[in-house]
C-alpha cells in the first residue's frame, strides 16, 4: 500500500511480467465512498483475485468507475473482468481519433473532472506514447497517474503506430506546468522527484536524437544499424523495440524538415537535409 496526504491509494499489479511491462501493469485503486480504478492490466486471470483481495483490505464491495489511461492491451485488456465484478461501474478513457471498436467506454475530455471521494480528478491529455493518452491528475494530492508517459524505470517506447515523438516531448513539457508531488506510473515504482525525473526524461529524448543525427552525418543510414550503434549495451531482445523509438525520432525530424527519406528495396534510408 501507498501513503497518501489524504486517501489510501492501493497499487494492484497486472500479473503480467514481460519485456514491455517489466513486473506488471500497475492498477491503482483509489478506496473511499466513491472508489475509483485507474486501468486493468491485461486480463490476466491471477488479476481477478488480486484485485478481490484488494477491496476485501479495503472493505469495498462497489466501485464507481474505472478510468483508463490508454488503450494498450495491458492498460484496457482487464476491462471485461472488473464489469463482470461491477456492471454497474463507468468505464472512461479518451476517445481515439479513429473510431473505437464498440466497447462501450464513456467518453472523456482533456481537462474533464472526475470527483472521487470529494476530490477532483483532472483527466490531461497527453499523446505520444499513444494517441489516446490521458493522465490522472489528483488535484488536492497532487499526485499524477502518469500511465505510459512515465515509467518508474526505464524509459518508454514510442511506437510507430499510434506514437508521435513531438507531441510526446510536449506532453513531457506539459508536466512541467503541473504541481506533481509524485508520480504513480503505469510501470515501476512511485516516482517522488517528479520535476527532475521529467526534465531527465526530456533530456534523454534530446541526447537521443543527437546522437541519430551524429549517426547520420557518419552515414549511417538505416534504422538497425543505428539501433546495433546506440543500443550495443541493451539486450538484442529489445532491440525491435528500440527500432520502433528511433523510428519515431527519425519521423519527427522528416516532418521538421530537417532528415529526408528514401526507400530502397523496402528499406527506409535517411539523410541529413
Ligand atoms: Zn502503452
Amino acid at each position: 500500500m501507498i501513503g497518501s496526504a489524504t486517501k489510501k491509494i492501493v497499487r494492484i499489479l497486472g500479473c503480467n511480467p514481460g519485456l514491455t511491462t517489466g513486473p506488471g501493469t500497475n492498477t491503482y485503486l483509489l478506496a473511499g465512498d466513491v472508489p475509483i480504478l485507474i486501468d486493468t492490466g491485461a486480463g490476466v486471470p491471477a488479476y481477478e483475485t488480486a484485485f478481490r483481495s484488494a477491496l476485501a483490505e479495503c472493505g469495498l464491495n462497489r466501485l464507481e468507475a474505472v478510468l483508463v489511461t490508454h488503450g494498450h492491451r495491458d492498460h484496457v485488456g482487464g476491462v471485461d473482468q472488473i464489469r463482470r465484478i461491477f456492471p454497474e461501474a463507468r468505464v472512461r478513457k479518451m476517445s481515439r481519433p479513429a473510431a473505437e471498436p464498440l466497447r462501450a467506454f464513456e467518453p472523456l475530455r482533456d481537462g474533464e473532472k472526475v470527483m472521487a471521494n470529494g476530490l477532483a480528478i483532472r483527466a490531461i491529455f497527453t499523446p505520444g506514447h499513444a494517441n489516446d493518452h490521458l493522465c490522472y491528475y489528483l488535484e488536492d494530492d497532487r499526485v499524477l497517474f502518469s500511465g505510459d508517459l512515465i515509467l518508474g524505470t526505464g524509459t518508454t517506447v514510442i511506437p510507430v503506430d499510434g506514437g508521435d515523438m513531438a507531441a510526446y516531448l510536449a506532453s513531457l513539457r506539459r508536466l512541467l506546468e503541473l504541481d506533481i508531488r509524485e508520480i504513480y506510473p503505469g510501470h515501476g515504482p512511485v516516482i517522488d522527484r517528479p520535476r527532475e525525473y521529467v526534465l531527465a526524461y526530456i533530456r534523454h529524448r534530446e541526447r537521443r536524437e543527437e546522437q541519430i543525427l551524429a549517426l547520420l552525418r557518419q552515414g549511417v543510414r538505416d534504422v538497425p544499424t543505428m539501433v546495433k550503434r546506440i543500443y550495443a549495451d541493451v539486450p538484442q531482445a529489445a532491440h525491435g523495440l528500440a527500432q520502433q523509438s528511433v523510428l519515431s525520432h527519425l519521423i519527427k525530424l522528416e516532418r521538421e524538415g530537417v532528415v529526408t527519406r528514401e526507400e530502397e528495396a523496402g528499406v527506409s534510408l535517411f539523410r541529413v537535409r
